[in-house]
C-alpha cells in the first residue's frame, strides 16, 4: 500500500466519527436531552393484546392521564408546562406514537400546559374539549400552537361517545352550550368502560356538578376531582358509585394542601383505596378479564 493511500484510511475514519458525533449532537439537540433521545430511540411499541390501561402520570401539581387499549391510545389532559417534556417522554416510552383522541378537560394550565410538547412528540387524530371562549382561544386563535395542521378539533358535550380499541368512552358533562362562572365546573366528565369495568374521570368539577351525575351506579375507579380538593368528591357521589379505588393527581407538598384531609376521610369511610401521585409516583390501573389491578411506584416513572 502506498504511503499516500494509507493516510486516507485514518482520515476517512476520523471524518466518519466526526459526522456521527455531529449527528448524535443534532439528535440530542432536537430531543432536548439525552434521556429524551433514549426514550425516543428505544421506546417499545404499543401492544394490541393489552387490555385497558390507565396511567396517571406523575406531573406534580396538575393532571395528565394516558389510556391505552388494544394498540390504541388516548390522553385526558397533558399536565403543566414545567413537566411537559417528562410527560411527553413517558407517553413515548409507553410505545405511543399516535393518540386517537386527546381530551382536554378544561383550559387551565395545570391540565393543558403540556399540549405543545405532546403535539411535538406524537401524532394526534382528534382534540376533544368543551366549548368555551378560553378553549377556542387556546386552539384556534392566530398565533396559538393550534394553528398547526393535523388534528381535528371537536367541541364535545354530554352524550358524545368514543371508541378506544374495545373500550368505550362516554361524555357525561357538560351539556351543549353550558357555561360556568368557575371554569373547573366546565371540566369534561368521562366514563370509560371495558369488560364490565368502569372508570370515572372528573377533571376539576366541584360538588355541584358531581351531584348532577347521580345516579350513575357502581364505578370501580374514580379520578378524584380537582386534585383531592375538599370542594369535590362529595359523600353523595361516593355513596352512589362506591368506587374500589380513587386516583389523586397532586404535587408533593403543594401550596393548596391537596389532597384535603376531609376528602381522604370521605374516601376512607367509603372503603375506597386511595392512590396518590405525590406519594407513589405514576399510578397504573390495568383491566384484565374483568378485574382491575393497580401498580404504583417511582420505578414506573419515565426514564
Ligand atoms: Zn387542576
Amino acid at each position: 500500500m502506498s504511503r499516500k493511500r494509507s493516510l486516507w484510511i485514518p482520515l476517512f475514519a476520523l471524518l466518519t466519527a466526526a459526522c456521527l458525533l455531529c449527528l448524535c449532537l443534532f439528535a440530542r439537540q432536537r430531543a432536548g436531552s439525552w434521556e429524551t433521545l433514549a426514550a425516543r430511540l428505544f421506546g417499545r411499541g404499543l401492544s394490541e393484546q393489552e387490555g385497558l390501561r390507565l396511567h396517571m402520570i406523575d406531573v406534580g401539581q396538575g393532571q395528565a392521564l394516558l389510556l391505552t387499549c388494544n394498540g390504541h391510545a388516548a390522553m385526558i389532559d397533558t399536565g403543566p408546562d414545567d413537566c411537559a417534556r417528562r410527560t411527553a417522554d413517558y407517553v413515548w416510552s409507553r410505545g405511543v406514537r399516535r393518540l386517537d383522541i386527546l381530551f382536554l378537560t378544561h383550559p387551565h394550565s395545570d391540565h393543558c400546559g403540556g399540549l405543545e410538547e405532546i403535539w411535538d412528540a406524537v401524532a394526534v387524530n382528534v382534540i376533544a374539549t368543551p366549548d368555551c371562549p378560553e378553549s377556542r382561544a387556546l386552539l384556534t386563535e392566530p398565533g396559538s400552537w393550534g394553528d398547526r395542521e393535523g388534528a381535528k378539533t371537536e367541541y364535545i358535550s354530554t352524550g358524545a361517545r368514543f371508541s378506544l380499541g374495545d373500550a368505550r368512552i362516554t361524555v357525561l358533562h357538560p351539556r351543549a352550550g353550558e357555561q360556568f362562572d368557575d371554569l373547573n365546573d366546565l371540566s369534561l366528565v368521562l366514563l370509560a368502560e371495558y369488560e364490565g369495568v368502569r372508570m370515572l374521570f372528573t377533571g376539576d368539577i366541584t360538588q355541584t356538578v358531581e351531584k348532577r351525575l347521580i345516579p350513575l351506579g357502581y364505578v370501580q375507579l374514580l379520578q378524584a376531582a380537582h386534585h383531592g380538593s375538599n370542594s369535590s368528591t362529595c359523600e353523595a357521589l361516593l355513596e352512589d358509585i362506591t368506587p374500589d379505588a380513587a386516583f389523586i393527581s397532586c404535587g408533593r407538598d403543594n401550596d393548596y394542601g391537596h389532597p384535603h384531609q376531609k376528602v381522604l376521610g370521605r374516601l376512607r369511610a367509603n372503603d375506597t383505596a386511595v392512590y396518590r401521585t405525590d406519594l407513589q409516583g405514576t399510578l397504573i390501573a390495568a383491566v384484565a378479564e374483568g378485574k382491575l389491578s393497580v401498580t404504583t411506584g417511582r420505578a414506573m416513572d419515565p426514564p
